[in-house]
Parts: C-alpha cells; sequence; structure tokens
C-alpha cells in the first residue's frame, strides 16, 4: 500500500467551532481514508505503484476515473488538513501579504475573490490560491476532485491555499449555508503554512 491516510496535526475538536468535530472525524476518518483506499486499489500491481502523488498528479491520463478521482481526493485533502489549524486566521505577511496586494490589490480583494470561486463552484469542487510559474497569484475553482496540478483543468500553478466546498466538507454544521462556511473557513487558515508554500 504505497499511500497512507495522513494524520492530522490537531484533534478533531481542535477547529471547532468554524469546523465541528463531527465533521473532522467523518471527513478526514472516512471520505479522506476512502479516497487513500481506492488510490491504492487503483494504482497496485500497475508502474503507477512506485511513483509519487505529485507525479501520479502532473502526468495523470485524465480518463483514468478511478485515479482522477481518488488520488485527486487523496492529493486535496492532504493539503487542505495543512492549511488549517486552530492557530490560524487573520493575514498573512511578509512575501505572501505583498504578493496578494500586488496581485489582486488588497487582502480583502482577494478574499472576495476567493470566496466567490468557493461560493459560485456549482456542485461539488475546490476552490484554490496558486502560485503560476511567473510568481503570479491566482484564484480559480476545479469540480469533483480535481486540482491544479492535474494537467488541462483549466486551473493552473501551484496550489498553497485550498477550500473544500463539497457539501461534506460543510452540511452537518452549515446544511446549505455555504458562504458562511467559507467566512468560517477564513479564521482557521493557517497563513504560516501557505507562506511556507508561496515560499517553496
Ligand atoms: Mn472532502
Amino acid at each position: 500500500m504505497p499511500f497512507e491516510l495522513p494524520q492530522l496535526d490537531y484533534s478533531h475538536d481542535a477547529l471547532a467551532p468554524h469546523i465541528d468535530k463531527r465533521t473532522m472525524e467523518i471527513h478526514h476518518g472516512k471520505h479522506h481514508a476512502g479516497y487513500t483506499a481506492k488510490l491504492n486499489a487503483a494504482v497496485e500491481g500497475t508502474d503507477l505503484e512506485a511513483k509519487s502523488i505529485d507525479e501520479l498528479m502532473t502526468s495523470l491520463d485524465m480518463s483514468n476515473g478511478a485515479l482522477r478521482n481518488n488520488g485527486g481526493g487523496f492529493y486535496n485533502h492532504s493539503l487542505f488538513w495543512k492549511v488549517m489549524s486552530p492557530n490560524g486566521g487573520g493575514q498573512p505577511s511578509g512575501g505572501l501579504a505583498d504578493a496578494i496586494n500586488r496581485d489582486f490589490g488588497s487582502f480583502d480583494s482577494f478574499k472576495d475573490a476567493f470566496s466567490k470561486a468557493a461560493a459560485t463552484q456549482f456542485g461539488s469542487g475546490w476552490a484554490w490560491l496558486c502560485v503560476q510559474e511567473s510568481g503570479k497569484l491566482e484564484v480559480c475553482a476545479t469540480p469533483n476532485q480535481d486540482n491544479p496540478v492535474m494537467p488541462g483543468v483549466g486551473c493552473g500553478g501551484r496550489p498553497i491555499l485550498g477550500i473544500d466546498v463539497w457539501e461534506h466538507a460543510y452540511y452537518l454544521n452549515y446544511q446549505n449555508r455555504r458562504p458562511d462556511y467559507i467566512e468560517a473557513f477564513f479564521n482557521v487558515v493557517s497563513w504560516e503554512e501557505v507562506q511556507k508554500r508561496f515560499e517553496n
């Protein structure tokens, strides 16, 4: 089994009240665990077994549904847990803050663009903040478990922040109020982690 469900850096209740304990238990312990198991099944016995998740994503055959959905699910959730923290919230500083101001005008304008991408993604998917080859920051969204690292999804660059807008990410606590969940997400964003990913 090449892929293992990553442990959380915090307890299931650590992000409450913004993200509730039960949602975290099911989201990490059932959904992410499920993507991990199905990803392992998809690569088992093939020459893909030796590849890293990054290699699998960048070289993905988009017609391979099992790998696209479950590899994407594994990659996306692994990023998602890391960019949140009980000590999160506030605003970025340093080079990331400068880049946000340069490319969006202000932190509030960035937050509006990101929140809008997340709120208007029809059905299930993700919204992302990505760094382009040129260093420019861009916001975009992808359906289902697609992500910007996959070829040809029309949303490129290296993702440094992502929000899961599948109903399983928020429905227990927020029901149909996705915008409230998106607003609450900003209270747990680990800008320290996003900054680290920006610099890399
Ligand atoms: Mn999810």
